[in-house]
This record gives C-alpha cells, sequence and structure tokens, in this order.
C-alpha cells in the first residue's frame, strides 16, 4: 500500500469552538491507483490531502505513507518526506509569475534528488515548445500542464490534487484528467484526485466520499473509464 491512513483526527481551534476537521478518517490507497475523493465543501477533502503529503499535522491516529509513519516524523524530517515523495497540484496552478515554464519546472527539480529529465517531462505533458513562455502567456490548462510537470520531475510517489480542474472549462479539464491518467499509467505514480465532479470518480480506480470529517463511503471501479 502507498498510503494507510488509520483512525486520522484534526482539530481546529477556532476561538472557543473546535472543528473536527477529520473525524476517525481511515483509508488505504495501493499502489499505482486514481483514487477520486469527493464531498462537499468544508468535509475535510483538502485536510485529509494536506495530512497525506505531510503539510498538516493531525491529532492522534496514524498516517503510514511510502513506508514511513508521519507521526513520528519530527518537522525536518517531514520536509524531507514530502519534497522525496509528494507532488502537489492545485486549482490556481500556483506558478511563479516572474519565471517562464522552464524555469518554474526547475524549482520542482531542485527539491528533488532523484529528478526526471527537463525536456521529457515537458514533453510529455505537451509544453516543451514553450518552455520559453511566462505563466501569463498561457491558458489556463497549459499553466495547469506545467503544473503538473513541475510535481511531476520531482519523480513523485504519488500526486495530490486538490480540485485540478476546477477553475477549468470542462473540456480542457478532460484534457487534464487525461494527462493525470496518462502519468498514472507511464510512470506508476499513485494520484489523488480531490473533487466536486462526480464524473471525475467514474475515472478511477477507487472513489471515496467525506461528509463532516468522515469517510462515509469507499467503493472500487471495476472498469474505470476514460475521461472521453
Ligand atoms: P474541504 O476541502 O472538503 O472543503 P477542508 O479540509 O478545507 O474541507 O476543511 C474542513 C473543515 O476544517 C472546515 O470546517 C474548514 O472550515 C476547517 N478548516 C480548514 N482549515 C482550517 C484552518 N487552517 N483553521 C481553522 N479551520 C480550518
Ligand atoms: P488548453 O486546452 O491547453 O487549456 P485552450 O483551449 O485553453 O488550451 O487554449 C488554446 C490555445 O489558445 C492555447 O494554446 C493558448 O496558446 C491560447 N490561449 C488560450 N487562452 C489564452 C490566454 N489567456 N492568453 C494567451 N493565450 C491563450
Amino acid at each position: 500500500m502507498t498510503i494507510v491512513v488509520e483512525r486520522v483526527n484534526k482539530v481546529y481551534q477556532s476561538g472557543e469552538v473546535d472543528i473536527h476537521a477529520l473525524r476517525e478518517a481511515s483509508l488505504n490507497v495501493p499502489d499505482n491507483k486514481i483514487v477520486t475523493i469527493l464531498g462537499p465543501s468544508g468535509s475535510g477533502k483538502s485536510t485529509l490531502l494536506n495530512v497525506i503529503g505531510g503539510i498538516d499535522r493531525f491529532d492522534g491516529g496514524s498516517v503510514r505513507v511510502a513506508g514511513q509513519s508521519l507521526e513520528n516524523l519530527k518537522d525536518g524530517q517531514l520536509t524531507e518526506f514530502r519534497r522525496t515523495y509528494a507532488g502537489f497540484i492545485f486549482q490556481q496552478y500556483n506558478l511563479i509569475p516572474t519565471l517562464t515554464v522552464e524555469e518554474n519546472v526547475e524549482v520542482g527539480k531542485e527539491l528533488s534528488q532523484n529528478p526526471l529529465d527537463m525536456k521529457d517531462t515537458l514533453e510529455k505533458v505537451g509544453m516543451w515548445d514553450k518552455k520559453d513562455k511566462f505563466p501569463y502567456q498561457l491558458s489556463g490548462g497549459e499553466q495547469q500542464r506545467v503544473a503538473i510537470a513541475r510535481a511531476l520531475i520531482k519523480n513523485p510517489t504519488f500526486l495530490l490534487c486538490d480540485e485540478p480542474t476546477g477553475a477549468l472549462d470542462e473540456e480542457t479539464g478532460k484534457n487534464i484528467l487525461r494527462l493525470l491518467k496518462y502519468v498514472n499509467e507511464t510512470y506508476g505514480t499513485t494520484v489523488l484526485i480531490i473533487t466536486h465532479n462526480q464524473g471525475i470518480g467514474d475515472m478511477a480506480h477507487k472513489v471515496i466520499r467525506m461528509s463532516s470529517g468522515e469517510i462515509v463511503e469507499e467503493y472500487e471501479n471495476e472498469n474505470p473509464i476514460e475521461p472521453e
């Protein structure tokens, strides 16, 4: 298993009240699979992703990822873990506006001890011919391709994608999903995708649904469909 989450809790203090962002959340993610996480806004999806990716600490329970128990890692080790194993993709791309495509991807490369080749990576996402462009010169879909290249070049064990198609029109979003599926199949990268879109669930090997910090449904797709 790439990822085993066991009875994880996460509580945010907000003034006098405690917000239970995760309640006894348990989840297994097999190697090399695509998993989508569905659920309404505020149900804990981003928190779960941040916990798995070593961005957020948690309050009880256990998270084993790539052979490491995250609750036992010190801050520096957690940073090292995140850099080595995790790639992050966000709704708003988060590219650095003053850097070119290639320079943005170089940022990811420098974080890795075992990076992939720049040209190969940019070709895989279809952006090699635009390597000298700046983000403002690109469409949203293209910017997301660059963000995927930045995550991918690290050669991560898993990609954590928080609403990766949320800012894109439907057709462009499908292209990004096809690219994530291609990455999964080509590199064997485990891909977790948060989404509001039930349709994205149909392309995943596994679907989980969250509500009020709990994982309320978990099922496997025998035959994941292509995002057409
Ligand atoms: P989702 O991704 O499903 O929208 P989140 O994981 O972002 O849900 O949030 C789960 C709950 O935790 C929500 O009630 C949210 O308001 C709360 N929350 C998330 N991050 C913080 C934070 N940094 N401080 C306080 N509350 C937070
Ligand atoms: P994608 O599916 O890759 O997002 P789009 O259909 O959004 O591509 O865009 C098609 C082409 O139009 C792109 O190759 C891009 O060069 C150009 N384009 C789209 N939006 C913009 C924009 N805001 N600024 C500059 N070029 C754009």
